[in-house]
């Protein structure tokens, strides 16, 4: 066999099996179809941490649980901006009480102790920007917020820096059952492993179709806005609110200071309606507080983590949810305990669980800046000057476990290009290091896949020089 695992999928929770499992003595791989791991995150650099009160199904709350009470341990363990900011789900009018009432209820019945019903004159204690007319509030204390591609990048980061393979560029056509283990078919090549994790979302393999268990499709629309922070919008807690439709519109402060504001719905609804909902719990936005819109599937499926085919050598990981982020701590120890239970393996006495040092140079004091400065002087340039996102960062982006191969992949690790000029100044200096940094001409850099490349041509007349 050439692998003892192979995980198909190198997105977030692929990459934190691989993590969990890299802790034993097995020879694994990762297989991602992408340039880079992580890429389907979404792109707004902050996730909610639920904490299983909002979910109407009880599993996926476990899950998010669970997931939730690990955050605090993994994001300190891998430095990974995460904090608790708390929630409150906003009720309007009666029929609104009734939702949050009810909300309440049911978190009580599943043990979860950290909720109460508040009245007006403590919520606006809370949050004295809200002007919107509060009759009561659900306040969760345990909600949070994190920066779901750091979370990735230190899995993945981790994970290989303790032997995990990872196969980048290379996409699954095909899973087949072989006796004691399986074939995975790729467009490059085949692999035999003893245990198949699919992390991949796909109907079409064979084996997938012979082996499944049903998820329910249910499938919306999540509409962002990315906001100015300021005093319409300046918020310490997540603000919810839920209708009786199952519509969700909620604001939540980022890790960087802004705030994301979001709606999900099941049928469209047009930017200005938006803007205009979004208005109800922010006390009037209008079009020059919005940094960036943008909109993507929305999905509440139940999360299965089907092991059924463990025998054979196969588990798979079902389901597509909102809350998959907060949830994936939990499904990595669950996956990882399967694993160990059916490959008998021991924990590696060398195992690092350590991920490598990295400056972020906006948020270091004077006195460090001069430190990293004098150890490499390429912090002391700034590249993104909205950002403040100096050359040392972008090349260490490039140069890390699973490095940075892509423009969006540079975007994504350090901030370059997310600022109010949206990369206007900058973009063109980080294709050029990239370029520099892979030894590749500037034509090849592609800004995050196949075909993506970000300058066509060079001008002929500046051929010699
Ligand atoms: C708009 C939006 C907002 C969200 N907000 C939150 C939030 O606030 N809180 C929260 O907890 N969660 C949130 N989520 C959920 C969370 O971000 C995602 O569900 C999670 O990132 C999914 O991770 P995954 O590894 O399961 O799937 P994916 O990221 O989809 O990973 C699957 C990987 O498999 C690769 N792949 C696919 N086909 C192949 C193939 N044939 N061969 C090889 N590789 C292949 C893909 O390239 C991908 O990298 C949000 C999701 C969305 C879309």
């Amino acid at each position: 066999m050439d692998y003892d695992v192979l995980i198909l999928g190198g997105g977030l929770i692929g990459c934190a099996v691989a993590y969990e499992i890299s802790k034993y003595n097995l020879n694994i791989a990762v297989i991602e179809k992408d340039y880079d791991i992580a890429d389907d995150v979404a792109l707004i650099n902050t996730a909610m941490v639920y904490d299983g009160v909002e979910s109407e199904d009880t599993l996926n709350a476990k899950l998010e649980r669970m997931g939730n009470k690990m955050m605090d341990i993994i994001s300190a363990k891998f430095n990974v901006p995460f904090k608790r900011c708390g929630s409150l789900i906003i009720a309007q009018n009666d029929e609104e009480v009734e939702v949050i009432t009810n909300i309440y209820n049911r978190a009580i019945e599943r043990g979860i102790k950290d909720v109460s019903i508040l009245e007006p004159e403590y919520i606006y204690e809370m949050e004295p920007n809200l002007k919107v007319e509060v009759k009561k509030a659900l306040y969760s204390k345990n909600t949070g917020v994190i920066c779901p591609f750091d979370l990735a990048l230190s899995y993945g980061e981790v994970a290989f820096d303790n032997g995990v393979k990872f196969k980048l560029e290379e996409e699954v056509i095909d899973i087949q059952e072989i006796s004691k283990g399986f074939t995975v078919i790729t467009n490059k090549n085949k692999f035999t492993s003893k245990l198949v994790i699919n992390t991949i979302p796909s109907e079409n393999y064979s084996i997938v179709n012979e082996k499944k268990i049903g998820v329910n499709n249910n499938e919306g629309i999540l509409k962002y806005l990315l906001l100015d922070n300021n005093e319409k919008t300046k918020f310490s807690h997540a603000l919810f609110i839920m209708n009786s439709k199952g519509e969700r519109i909620y604001t939540l402060p980022t890790m960087e200071g802004d705030i994301v504001a979001a709606i999900s719905i099941k049928e469209n609804v047009s930017y200005k309606e938006l803007v205009n909902r979004v208005s109800k719990i922010t006390s009037g936005v209008d079009d020059i507080d919005v940094k960036m819109f943008l909109d993507w599937p929305f999905f509440e499926e139940s999360m299965v983590i089907d092991d059924s085919g463990i025998d054979d050598g196969l588990i798979q990981i079902k389901g597509k949810h909102y809350g998959q982020v907060t949830m994936t701590p939990a499904i990595a120890n669950i996956v990882c305990e399967s694993v160990v239970s059916k490959m008998k393996c021991k924990l590696k006495k060398d195992f690092n669980d350590k991920r490598r040092e990295y400056y972020k140079f906006r948020e270091l004091c004077d006195e460090e800046r001069k430190r990293i400065i004098k150890l490499d002087n390429k912090y002391g340039k700034i590249i993104c000057g909205c950002e403040k996102v100096t050359e040392g960062e972008i090349v260490d982006a490039i140069r890390r476990p699973l490095g940075a191969r892509t423009v969006e992949g540079v975007k994504r690790r350090t901030g370059a290009a997310f600022g109010n000029c949206q990369g206007a100044h900058c973009l063109n200096k980080v294709v050029s290091i990239l370029a520099r940094e892979t030894n590749k001409d500037m034509k090849e850099i592609a800004k995050d896949s196949k075909n993506s490349n970000i300058v066509l041509y060079r001008i002929k007349e500046f051929d010699s020089m």
